[in-house]
């Protein structure tokens, strides 16, 4: 495990803490780690601000991250950054632990933040987003068919032989 992890588990290895850490793009849509699907690709490294607190019965994790996540905008179909801010509020009971459900964590107590977050950005997910309040959709942005242009008229050309003809 690397240092985006972080204890709830043993009493000896977990600790209250305040922390800070940048989360890089590539590790957050990195397939090859973690155990949750990986992110879409990210426009910059992302900011985590948190705390860890003891509770009743366990442990508390607080804290709030902003991801710029590549995404197709559902009216316009062209590639967007999709800004979300997570709030992030989790409790890690040790009585839950001991069940051994949760697959965030490890065997040995261990909570990978990359996944934690992953997992939190699935949840908070949305199909339909737009790439602004004012995206005029498909039909502004695309051209016209062809046969409502002027000149790809039918009849043009015929037009233009009986002219011809009458000179
Ligand atoms: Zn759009």
């Amino acid at each position: 495990m690397d240092h985006y992890t972080f204890q709830v588990g043993r009493r000896r290895g977990a600790r209250e803490r305040c922390w800070e850490a940048a989360l890089p793009a590539a590790l957050l849509s990195d397939g090859g780690r973690g155990v949750i699907s990986p992110l879409p690709p990210l426009r910059e490294d992302a900011r985590w601000q948190g705390a860890l607190r003891r509770i009743r019965g366990g442990w508390q994790l607080q804290g709030g991250c902003r991801f710029w996540l590549r995404r197709e905008c559902s009216r316009c179909l062209q590639p967007f950054w999709w800004s979300l801010s997570l709030v992030v509020e989790r409790e890690f009971l040790t009585a839950d632990l001991e069940e051994g459900e949760d697959p965030l964590i490890s065997a040995t107590g261990e909570v990978d933040l990359i996944d934690l977050l992953r997992e939190e950005v699935w949840l908070s997910w949305r199909q339909f987003v737009v790439c602004s309040d004012g995206c005029p959709g498909m039909a502004v942005r695309a051209a016209p068919p062809e046969s409502e242009r002027p000149d790809a008229h039918p009849f043009a050309a015929l037009a233009q032989l009986q002219l011809n003809g009458k000179d």
